[in-house]
């Protein structure tokens, strides 16, 4: 395997950004295009890690900020914590992601936490809203004068634009040696990972446009046996009549869900699964909150 030979870098990476600029977006695309997902040594981290891209040159390993993930609007003071400022004190790199044309007072505390003493790049999300693109020039240098970023990247989470190139950026400032995880390996935690965004994937095909939104996928099991691997998932939504629309008439809809996210769990883990999937109503599931259960943690 090359992934050892000279020049190869790695590190830990901690995505921030106020609310709604398109961090999961950011991260879900960013570990789903390139799933070489491995084995955490455990003795190896003190992080919470949510997802992890290896490449030819670089080991990028996105560990969760916490206190920050689960904070929304008003609540971004309570994130200025301990344990955000310990998570950004650890990390190799900070990801500060913005939506582009915009730098208001939620982005300006997000910098305030960032650590001088290490690289912070900022990721210009949503580029593709811009319809005069002129525009991104003055903003970008408007958010080099408000803080010294060893890096300004333009990109689209949704539309996959910048991506590699945010990705070689970041590489670049990690530090030379080999990968922290294996990148040939599959964990438990990473498969488990993995099912919930296969399973999410279907929800966002094969229901309407806002639905999938409202719905959260959690895995509550997920064990290894002999021939296969048995996965017990949970959608859950937040009313009855999305779960009706979710289950579908006599159930079809749920059936189409289940058997092509179990189909390319197949393919990609490489063994027979054995997937059931319920559907349960809950209230207020933030989408991190359901990073962090599918990861096998409790948030
Ligand atoms: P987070 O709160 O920072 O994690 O943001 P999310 O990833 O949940 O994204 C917030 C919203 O922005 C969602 O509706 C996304 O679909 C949307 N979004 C994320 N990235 C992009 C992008 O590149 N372009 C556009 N147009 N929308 C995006
Ligand atoms: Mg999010």
């Amino acid at each position: 395997m090359s992934a050892t030979a000279a020049g190869f870098r790695s590190g830990y990476v901690a995505i921030v950004g106020r609310p709604n600029v398109g961090k999961s977006t950011l991260l879900n695309r960013l570990v789903g295009t390139k799933i070489s997902i491995v084995s955490p040594r455990p003795q190896t981290t003190r992080h919470r890690v949510r997802g992890i891209l290896t490449t030819e040159h670089a080991q990028l390993v996105f560990v969760d900020t916490p206190g920050f993930q689960t904070l929304h609007g008003g609540a971004l003071n309570r994130a200025l914590n301990r344990s955000v400022i310990q998570t950004l004190e650890d990390v190799d790199v900070t990801l500060m992601v913005v939506e582009a044309l915009r730098f208001n007072a939620g982005d300006r505390q997000v910098v305030g936490l960032l650590k001088r003493d290490r690289p912070a790049i900022l990721a210009i999300n949503k580029v593709d809203l811009v319809k005069d693109k002129g525009l991104l020039l003055p903003f970008i240098q408007q958010a080099a004068d408000t803080y010294p970023f060893a890096e300004i990247v333009p990109v689209s989470a949704e539309r996959g634009v910048g991506l590699e190139d945010l990705v070689a950026t970041i590489g670049r400032y990690l530090p030379e040696g080999p990968p922290l995880y294996d990148p040939e390996e599959m964990t438990d935690a990473s498969e488990r990972f993995l099912a919930a965004e296969l399973l999410r994937e279907k929800l966002f095909r094969l229901l309407g446009e806002e639905l999938p939104y409202a719905t959260t996928v959690v895995v509550e099991e997920f064990k290894d046996e002999e021939a296969l691997k048995r996965i017990h998932a949970v959608i859950y939504v937040e009313k009855d009549s999305q779960k009706a629309i979710v289950i579908g008439r006599k159930g079809e809809k749920l059936k189409e869900i289940a058997s092509q996210a179990r189909l390319d769990m197949e393919r990609l883990f490489g063994t027979k699964v054995f997937l059931d999937v319920w559907v349960k109503v809950r209230r207020g599931w933030s989408d991190d909150e359901r990073m962090l259960k599918s990861l096998g943690f409790e948030s």
